[in-house]
């Protein structure tokens, strides 16, 4: 057996083009990518019941002997039948299984079988319909099917019984191979499993006391990338002074401040000043701005980059999605060009006749304003001299996408905005490398968006409200949880709430938006709403972060238990930014208790900081059935709120490594993953 465990897994014996290509799909190429794939959940398969000691609603393990086979084909439906009776000495059952061809061969009388399924009771019988099965040889048939058993998150077409006998054997071929590549004082300072410990109790616990120490083993090295990462970042910057000198006293900025409609918040002066306490002498500006929906974060942008424009750099404006690159376009439009400086939209699908003049104009340095999603920087955009990057909504991407955006321009001036705030225990560690700014205000004379929990058995009431609601010159959105329609799903689609609400609603102009349509449809979608032609708007969330139309006033949000608090708030967020107060409707149809209380502090509070924390404590503490990430830095295994105390120590370590054990940076193993974990991290958020 050879060590090498980035061999290719169709090197294996017994995995051929098709497997491999199979394999393939789930993004299986090599045997390193089979250990780190890991389950969505686990099976808790450790106890083997007894027949007689069944009970319904539980699903069990069973070993017993087939007492007989019959498998026949129904000719009416072309159904395949296997019909089997086991007994065990203390009972007997009737299992069935439909259309799986070929059981005639596998299963015969006699034989043991082991079983695990949801045993149903009828008539005094007990029956198991499609359980899961291995037919048991030897003692280690029961094993691979019993104790605590993986659960893959897909196996895109590969039998399941062989993916998991498949991972089976990599495991045991590969694992003792993997080497260490932590240093060994911290894994005995923090009390880490080794990496072939913790990737074997990631696929095959044997209690959940062990997943639970593979599980941080994991966890704590994705921190530590990424701590120490930020360490060197910071090291560096703290050195620099390299960075383009941007004052508050040009041109551009003055008329800029001159052409807003209102009054700075004093927030927003008291940001404007730390930004510019940075950037006047050329000390490279790391920051995040962490403001609630509403707080006005645009103003800020967009004034940095008019000082930008006066100090004869270039900007560079990303968001998440085209639709919010689009929006704040039209704002630079509105602010920025009348002064004289040139602004441009980069995005994706624009005709080559429009980018190439667009392209050029960035190299050449006449454009000063670049706006765009993060497709800007993957597609080499190059610029003439790049001083300020600014990220809007930087909860939607990736931690690790910071690095690579200041890696092209030479030393640049970064402000990232964020609106989902989280605990300042968590954002220190995160953004260790990053100074935070708060906006906690909002613009005076902005009305509490009132919220409520209204009964979907209200809905005609609903109706009426939102006509008079449009009667009144507002607008309305209307939150569906999917898109299209799903038969094993009851959750309201985007697609039937529209059509149903057509029929009520369709004179005042109603019309639907969804992350699957074609960006121009969306965004035709979306300027029908803002230019008052569609007063109703129907959607998923891709409406959640950032539009900003003043005019809406309603939010109707449909199935809330679905979304986390933050999530909810955001929604939220989209109402009440202009003039017309606002109003948020949870719209319920039959929820337990424990939801409607959840649900209920967003009735009480509508400060995003409180409702950051109080998601943070609901969350509790993880269990083994789930490993769904956070999604808040594009981790594989951490969740940054769960774990932060791990983040803590991940924090503490980097910095030791870095000012007192240099030499260990450099040992080949680690400074390969930190590599890795690098590239990984960059190109997970630009799928996400
Ligand atoms: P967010 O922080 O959610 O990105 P925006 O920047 O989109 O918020 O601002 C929300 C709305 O508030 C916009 O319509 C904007 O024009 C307006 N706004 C921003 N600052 C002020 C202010 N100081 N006074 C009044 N309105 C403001
Ligand atoms: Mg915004």
């Amino acid at each position: 057996m050879t060590a090498d465990i980035y061999e290719p897994v169709i090197n294996i014996k017994g995995i051929g083009p098709g497997r491999g290509g199979l394999l393939g799909n789930l993004g299986i190429f090599t045997v390193n990518d089979a250990l780190w794939f890991f389950p969505r959940r686990y099976e808790d398969r450790r106890e083997i019941c007894k027949i007689s000691a069944l009970k319904e609603g539980l699903s069990s393990v069973v070993a017993a002997r087939i007492t007989s086979v019959n498998c026949k084909r129904s000719f009416r439906t072309g159904t395949h039948i296997c019909l089997c009776e086991a007994e065990d000495g203390t009972g007997t059952v009737s299992i069935v299984w439909f259309n799986r061809k070929g059981l005639n061969n596998i299963l015969k009388q006699g034989m043991s079988i082991a079983i695990f399924g949801l045993p149903s009771f009828c008539d005094g019988k007990i029956e198991f319909s499609n359980p899961d099965f291995e037919v048991v040889k030897n003692k280690s048939d029961v094993e691979s099917f019993s104790g605590i058993v993986p659960v893959y998150p897909s196996t895109a077409g590969l039998p399941v019984r062989w993916f998991r006998k498949f991972m089976c054997k990599v495991l045991e071929d590969h694992l003792p191979l993997v080497p260490e590549y932590l240093p060994q004082g911290i894994m005995e300072k923090r009390s880490l499993q080794s990496i072939s410990e913790a990737l074997w109790g990631m696929h095959r616990p044997d209690s959940e006391e062990r997943w639970k120490d593979s599980r941080k083993r994991l966890a704590y090295e994705e921190f530590l990338f990424l701590q120490t990462v930020l360490v060197l970042r910071k090291e560096r910057l703290k050195r620099s002074h390299e960075a383009a000198k941007i004052t508050p006293d040009g041109y551009y900025y003055l008329s800029f401040m001159d052409s807003l409609p209102f009054e700075l918040t004093a927030s927003q002066k008291n940001v404007f000043a730390q930004i510019f306490k940075d950037t006047k002498n050329g000390h490279p500006m790391s920051r995040l701005l962490q403001g609630d929906v509403g707080s006005g974060k645009t103003v800020i942008a967009l004034g940095l980059a008019a000082a930008g424009a006066d100090a004869g750099i270039q900007t560079a404006i990303m968001a998440p999605t085209e639709v919010l690159a689009e929006q704040l376009y039209s704002q630079t439009q509105k602010f920025l060009s009348p002064s004289g400086i040139s602004c441009a939209l980069l995005k994706g699908g624009q005709a080559r006749s429009e980018r190439i003049p667009l392209i050029g104009s960035i190299r050449d340095g006449r454009t000063k304003v670049v706006v765009g999603t993060h497709a800007m920087i993957q597609d080499g955009v190059e610029f003439l001299n790049l001083g300020t990057v600014i990220i809007d909504e930087q909860q939607r991407f990736g931690v690790m996408q910071r690095g690579e955006m200041l890696s092209r321009g030479k030393t640049s001036h970064l402000l990232m905005m964020s609106a989902t705030p989280i605990p300042r225990t968590v954002s220190v560690c995160l953004f260790g490398d990053m100074d935070i700014s708060l906006l906690r205000e909002r613009p005076v004379g902005r009305k509490k968006t009132e919220t409520r929990l209204i009964d979907f058995t209200k809905i005609r009431d609903l109706m009426q409200f939102i006509i008079n609601e449009s009667a009144a010159g507002g607008r309305t959105y209307w939150i569906c949880p999917r898109v299209e329609d799903d038969a094993e799903n009851e959750l309201v689609s985007v697609e039937k709430r529209y059509a149903f609400l057509k029929k009520h609603l369709g004179p005042l102009g109603i019309g639907f938006i969804h992350g699957k349509m074609a960006g121009n449809v969306k965004n035709t979608e979306l300027e029908k709403f803002r230019d008052g032609t569609t007063k109703v708007l129907v959607g998923t969330t891709v409406l959640e972060v950032g539009v900003d139309v003043p005019e809406a006033s309603v939010v109707v949000i449909e199935s809330p238990d679905m979304y986390g608090l933050s999530q909810l708030h955001q929604l939220r967020g989209r109402v009440g930014r202009g003039s017309r107060r606002g109003v948020c409707l949870l719209l319920i149809n039959m929820i337990g208790d424990e939801v409607a209380e959840r649900l209920k502090i967003m009735l009480k509070t509508d400060d995003g900081f409180k409702i950051a924390e109080a998601d943070f404590l609901l969350r509790g503490p993880g269990k083994i059935t789930g490993l769904k990430q956070h999604g808040a830095a594009g981790f594989k295994i951490a969740d940054v709120l769960r774990d932060s105390e791990l983040l803590k120590y991940a924090k503490e370590d980097a910095e030791w490594l870095i000012s007192d054990a240099p030499a260990l940076l450099n040992d080949p193993g680690f400074a390969k993953k930190l590599e890795i974990f690098r590239m990984n991290g960059i190109d997970a958020s630009f799928k996400a």
